[in-house]
């Protein structure tokens, strides 16, 4: 595991500095959904400290078994019903793809005091199977999003169309940056946050702006 650690993180170095960045910038959120406590447990004994999980029953009952140290996210598809179990397990939420989702979450927020970070999902490439706002939608959207109390709306979040070739992804990253720059300016708030690239195209995320990368299968190996 330190192996695999260590090779991410100097492929991570490897893209900053080809991109003039640096590793500092950019965040390693490792993936540990399907993935055991045990699992989590030892990369956390390599210093990882910040965890993704997909699903809220398997993050509730792995959450529980771990130490109070570790950081949670949540990249799934968040359903209703499952809101309020899931508000307090995470600190941040990158799968935010309806208003109407962040306003049943904001409620639920203001009852219980949370003040989650959020990311807002957008589907770059339109496909119709792909979850996130449509870029015109979210334009449209980001007024109310933005008005939501206890929300803090910190940033985008994309996932590239899957392909053996990382460069297929570039297009997807550079528009979500630009998406980015233009709703900072245009809306007056800072969204510091690009939560793009994955196992198989992070360098690529990195050299078009990722701030955090979300890392699964390179880290904990295959999924079952
Ligand atoms: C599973 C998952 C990942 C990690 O994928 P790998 O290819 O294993 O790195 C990243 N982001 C999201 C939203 C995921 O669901």
């Amino acid at each position: 595991m330190q192996n695999d650690i260590n090779a991410i993180r100097s492929r991570m170095e490897a893209a900053a500095q080809k991109s003039g960045r640096t590793v500092g910038e950019i965040t390693l959120l490792a993936v540990s959904k399907l993935h055991s406590a045990q699992a989590v447990q030892e990369a956390s004994l390599h210093g990882l400290t910040l965890f993704g999980e997909s699903r809220v029953q398997e993050a509730k009952e792995k959450i529980a078994l771990l130490p109070s140290t570790l950081h949670w996210h949540f990249i799934g598809h968040l359903q209703r019903n499952k809101i309020r179990v899931a508000l307090p397990l995470f600190e941040c939420f990158h799968g935010v793809d309806k208003l109407s989702l962040a306003s049943d979450m904001n409620r639920i927020a203001v009852e219980t005091g949370l003040t989650p970070t959020i990311l807002l999902e957008v589907n770059i490439s339109g496909e119709t199977s792909k979850f996130g706002f449509l870029p015109e939608i979210l334009r449209d959207s980001m007024e109310r999003l933005l008005s939501l109390s206890n929300l803090r709306v910190n940033g985008l979040m994309t996932m590239a169309p899957y392909s053996e070739d990382p460069e297929t992804a570039r297009p997807v990253f550079s528009a979500l940056r630009e998406l980015r720059d233009s709703l900072e300016k245009e809306y007056r708030v800072p969204l510091p946050v690009l939560s793009m690239g994955m196992s198989g195209d992070f360098e690529v995320a990195i050299e078009e702006g990722s701030t955090l990368v979300r890392v699964g299968s390179a880290l904990f190996g295959g999924r079952t």
